[in-house]
């Protein structure tokens, strides 16, 4: 690797040729701040925060350090009295125009704009303070508020929404002083083609923009002694939900959230992961009747509901390749106010049903029509891995030191299959686990491990052998990666059997609706491999790792479905998907 030297600070650094001062100087461990920086996705140099000096022979001068590359033999200054001053006055501009309520705000103790604050001794003194914005809220959305009076323009949201997913439904209106980012044509976010993803989200630096929260409600419901309040969680928050807590990123924390949630007061705390196992039942057996039955194929997977609205809004013509399967979520919400229901002798209307999840998305897919199965909403409220953390905080438990509990049975039980589900191509592998096994006789020796779909990489493909059938697969999370899929899927030149999408990148563990990270390890970590550590983890240490096996699943079928695919399991478990427009709901 070709390196370049440099000074910083008056101390020698070597650093790869190509380098930005900013990654130069994070090599020699020192954090230069900044606030619009996202490593690939908003490299805009914008927000001025990252300004250091630097000297190639010519005198020292600023220089936004997250677009400048260094050059041989170049002088850079980090923390001159000229830098920290001018660092300051640029947050002292930016707070002229901010709506100051940190006590109450969303992003308390976790915003990047308020470390930065604190880190340079600015508070609410208004050193500028002139004409002030005021900016109408976007709640329009079934998912996210848009609050631009704490907004700062630094544009990641933007670069995440257009770069990274491909949509570009948000971007910045106006000029200057009274530029706001917004949907285009003054609509509400709402009324665009945006799919509910939470990326944007995931990067914003502060409070301006959040999950929608029904937590209030929850509370209400666990209060009220004629309601059953049931949870469950999904896979990837275990992998993520410790990170708010002080645990490293990629520690999986399942009983400690267990334990936490009966704390909180739920009645019953199951998992997704169990309803993970069944949506592999089904969707084997949708995906082995579409290939002996001459059906549509590729079939592409139902999990995310980012990538169904996605898929409903922009490829319409092509939601027959789409599974019928429910996402699990929505199955497990159909089997406890059914099944459960039931056994417990419970009315489904007294059964509050709520989830945990990774995903923003869920907010809308539980109002979708076709998910009642008890004729009451499979789902009631859905809260995201972050409103469990502040909720957690707020209820006054100790998570750190929890206990590690287990879920209740029956719908606790999972496999290795189900786990995994979280991280990009988990979903391809749980379901070759169970197809491979059924196309090979049942047998016990069915491999286990389908290591080729594992990893980060935006598009995945791999083809095997099984049965004397060829079969092709691929995964794609990320839906700018989705759409090159799915364009070679409408011009008829995909020779794919089933194909895995998620809308986030990585999948799960990196959703919308999970802890945000701060630019200053976003830049530097891969939160996306971090993460998925925690679930092929537990998936290796699983007593059992394919879905078929799973015990309670087994009996769910022998005492209720009958066989995967049958007319009950249908109108329990299956789905029908519309026809959107775009800039249309
Ligand atoms: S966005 Fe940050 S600085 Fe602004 S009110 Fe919220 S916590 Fe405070
Ligand atoms: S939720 Fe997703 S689609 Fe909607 S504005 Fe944000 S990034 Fe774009
Ligand atoms: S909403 Fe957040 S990410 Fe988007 S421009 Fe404003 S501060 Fe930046």
């Amino acid at each position: 690797m070709e390196t370049i030297n440099i000074t910083i600070n008056g101390m020698a650094v070597e650093a790869p040729k190509g380098s930005t001062i900013l990654q130069a100087a994070k090599g020699a461990g020192i954090d230069i701040p900044t606030l619009c920086y996202l490593k690939e996705i908003n490299e805009i140099g914008a927000c001025r925060i990252c300004m250091v000096e630097a000297d190639e022979g010519r005198g020292a001068r600023l220089v936004a350090s997250c677009v400048y590359p260094i050059t041989e033999g170049m002088k850079v200054y980090t923390n001159t009295p000229k830098v920290l001053e001018y660092r300051k006055k640029t947050l002292q501009l930016i707070l002229s125009d901010h709506d100051k309520k940190c006590l109450s705000c969303v992003r308390s103790g976790k915003c990047e704009l308020q470390k930065l604050c604190h880190d340079f001794g600015v508070d609410d003194e208004n050193k500028y303070a002139g004409v002030t914005n005021e900016f109408e809220i976007d709640d329009s959305a079934a998912h996210m508020v848009r609050d631009n009076n704490k907004c700062i323009n630094c544009r990641r949201c933007i670069a995440a929404c257009e770069k990274t997913q491909g949509i570009g439904v948000i971007g910045a209106n106006n000029r200057g002083f009274i530029t706001e980012i917004s949907s285009p044509f003054g609509m509400g976010l709402g009324e665009t083609a945006c799919v509910c993803c939470g990326q944007c989200i995931a990067v914003c630096p502060t409070g301006a923009i959040y999950e929608k929260s029904d937590v209030d409600k929850i509370m209400a419901a666990i209060a009220d002694p004629t309601k059953h309040v049931v949870v469950q969680t999904a896979p990837a928050v275990r992998a993520a939900l410790g990170e708010p807590f002080g645990f490293p990123m990629g520690t999986g924390v399942e009983g400690k959230m267990a334990a936490a949630l009966r704390r909180i007061g739920f009645e019953k705390v199951f998992d997704t992961d169990f309803a993970a196992d069944v949506t592999i039942m089904e969707e084997a057996t949708e995906l082995l009747g579409r290939v002996t039955n001459g059906g549509v194929l590729p079939m592409i997977t139902s999990c995310s509901p980012g990538w169904i609205k996605f898929c409903e809004h922009y490829y319409p013509d092509q939601l027959d390749h789409v599974s019928s399967c429910k996402s699990p979520q929505q199955m497990f919400g159909g089997i406890l106010k059914t099944y459960y229901a039931e056994k417990m002798g419970w009315d489904p209307k007294d059964i509050v049903s709520v989830s945990v999840m990774p995903c923003t998305a869920k907010k809308f897919e539980i109002g979708r029509p076709d998910q009642s199965a008890a004729g009451v909403p499979d789902l009631d409220y859905t809260m995201t891995t972050r409103e469990l953390a502040r909720l957690i905080e707020r209820c006054g438990i100790d998570f750190k030191n929890l206990p590690d509990e287990a879920f209740d049975d029956p719908m606790g039980e999972s496999t290795g299959a189900a786990v995994i589900f979280g991280a990009t191509g988990g979903v391809m592998e749980a379901a070759l686990r169970t197809a491979v096994w059924k196309l090979t006789g049942e047998s016990n020796d069915s491999p286990l491990e389908f290591k080729e779909v594992r990893g980060v990489e935006g598009i995945k493909e791999a083809t095997y052998e099984v049965a004397g059938m060829k079969v092709k697969v691929a995964v794609a999370s990320g839906l700018s990666n989705a759409r090159i899929i799915m364009d070679k899927i409408r011009a008829g030149e995909a020779d794919y059997t089933f194909v895995e999408i998620m809308a986030c990148p990585g999948g799960c563990v990196n959703g919308g609706g999970q802890p945000q990270v701060p630019a200053s390890v976003r830049n530097f970590t891969d939160i996306r491999a971090e993460r998925a550590k925690a679930l092929y983890n537990y998936d290796e240490n699983m007593p059992r790792r394919k879905s078929h096996e799973n015990e309670s699943v087994k009996k769910l079928y022998a005492e209720y479905f009958g066989e995967p695919n049958s007319h009950r399991a249908h109108e329990v478990l299956h789905t029908k998907y519309v026809q959107r427009k775009i800039h249309e709901i």
